[in-house]
């Protein structure tokens, strides 16, 4: 007898219907706080995820199916840009109040609506909330220097307002394993920043880091909690797509006034995040605005090595160090490969992702887990702890979602029915170049 098969396009509606269902209790329910006016970015990150996940599954072919399910990828699409605004917006709100500590911002975020809530989440987008907040008045002075500098004005406020980032709150601790490349980070940044007096001459710490492994694995994670353990330096996170895409044609001046308000600002760090899309070697194929932008990002560098006194670290992530050439690497002497985790620090993962949630996981089923999951990396294990979270909510209607208080405890079988959807990403063949390059040129974290 052969068990019964399930048409593959009625798999992948059932699963992106779901998502879709999943995704709209989390907006409404985030929706309905927002309009309360006591928002909660979770569950709009919940919802988010959901969408995600509908928008990632693979529909192939003509049919009924596959144009429903298309249907509702475009409407969780749309949802997906309008929630992720909102939730920036929060934040920012949220960051601001941080920072004005005992003085509530003046303008606070404006609520989300509910209008067309199902067909298109309609969220009530102001920009411009409160700009420039960010600059202090030590900042306000360094402006008008740079301005009276040639700086373009309109150059240093995106520096501020979209470079700059401010603490997320993420800590060393957060980042599970990477030893060797956590204590890199300290013995360059943080123990100089502590005792300038003792890194000096041949001890002055190297002024390049580059972060490299297979996708999802911390890279940016780590920058972020190294801008959280260093609370007195300024930290600019740069994603070099976004010099070349968001900022086209401004891209080589932006490199300049970056690393001038760095240079004003220090001690700072510039997180470099996807430096492949910048410096690749490839990258001399394409047009002059890119090859001027590499150029210009090279004399930057080495502008700020020149002086020694000088607190300026570039710190530099991306998956594909193989396309980085010779000119590249020379200022990156200190490369840290940040490979997928191993069982235990997969276990300390699911662990750690699972310490704010009620669970009924046993130690023994802990380390089950640690050897089903060979293959994840740190990414796909946060989507699994994500999906086995969902489980108790999936079992209830929009009505249940909205009124209740707590959920039922997350099982292992929760987690051994989401390793089902949730699959290793990372490639046996990406890995392999990836080792074959840090046996020539790298140090393993
Ligand atoms: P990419 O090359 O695609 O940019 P990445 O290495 O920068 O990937 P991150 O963005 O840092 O990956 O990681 C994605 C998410 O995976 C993190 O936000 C975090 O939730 C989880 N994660 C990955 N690695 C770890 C880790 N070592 N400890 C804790 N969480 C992790
Ligand atoms: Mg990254």
């Amino acid at each position: 007898m052969f068990a019964k098969r399930l048409d593959p396009s009625a798999e992948s509606l059932a699963t992106v219907k779901s998502c879709y269902e999943t995704g709209f209790k989390f907006v409404h329910a985030g929706l309905a706080k927002d309009e309360a006016g006591s928002p909660d970015i979770a569950l709009y990150s919940q919802g988010v995820t959901e969408f995600r996940r509908g928008v990632g599954v693979v529909v192939n072919g003509n049919g009924a199916n596959q144009e429903e399910c298309r249907k509702m990828q475009g409407k969780m699409k749309k949802n997906i840009k309008f929630i992720e605004e909102r939730m920036r917006e929060l934040r920012t709100a949220n960051v601001k109040q941080v920072q004005k500590a005992s003085t509530p911002p003046s303008r606070p975020a404006a609520p989300a609506t509910r209008k067309n809530v199902t067909k298109n989440v309609n969220i009530n987008v102001n920009k411009n909330i409160n700009r420039n907040v960010n600059v202090n008045s030590n900042d306000k002075a360094m402006v008008s220097k740079l301005k009276k500098g040639g700086i373009d004005n309109a150059m240093i406020e995106r520096i501020l307002d979209e470079v700059m980032e401010s603490t997320s709150g993420i800590r060393f601790e957060d980042v599970i394993g990477h030893q060797q490349a956590k204590s890199t980070l300290k013995e360059m940044l943080i123990l100089p920043a502590m005792r300038p007096d003792l890194f000096t001459g041949i001890r002055a710490p190297p002024k390049g880091l580059l972060l490299y492994g297979p996708p999802g694995n911390g890279k940016t994670l780590l920058a972020k909690a190294l801008a959280a353990e260093m609370p007195d330096a300024k930290f600019f996170n740069i994603s070099a797509s976004s010099l070349t895409s968001k900022w086209v044609g401004d891209g080589e001046k932006m490199v300049r006034a970056l690393f001038t308000v760095a240079r004003e600002m220090q001690p700072c760090i510039i997180f470099m995040d996807e430096v492949d899309s910048l410096l690749s070697s490839r990258s001399s194929n394409e047009g002059d605005a890119v090859k001027r932008l590499k150029t210009e990002f090279l004399v930057q560098f080495d502008g700020a090595g020149t002086n020694k006194e000088d607190k300026v670290t570039i710190v530099a992530a991306t998956n594909l160090p193989q396309e980085l050439d010779e000119a590249v690497l020379r200022r990156f002497p200190k490369r840290i490969m940040l490979p997928p985790p191993d069982d235990l620090a997969r276990q300390q993962l699911i662990s750690h992702s699972l310490k704010e949630v009620k669970h009924k996981l046993s130690e023994t089923e802990i380390a089950r887990l640690g050897q089903i999951t060979e293959g994840y990396s740190g990414s796909d294990l946060t989507q699994l702890v994500k999906e086995a979270a969902l489980a108790p909510i999936r079992e209830l209607s929009v009505d249940q979602v909205n009124k209740i208080k707590s959920f039922r405890p997350i099982t292992f079988s929760d987690f051994t029915q989401a390793a089902k959807i949730i699959r290793p990403s990372t490639s046996v063949e990406l890995l392999k170049n990836l080792d074959e390059w840090t046996n020539k040129y790298g140090a393993y974290s």
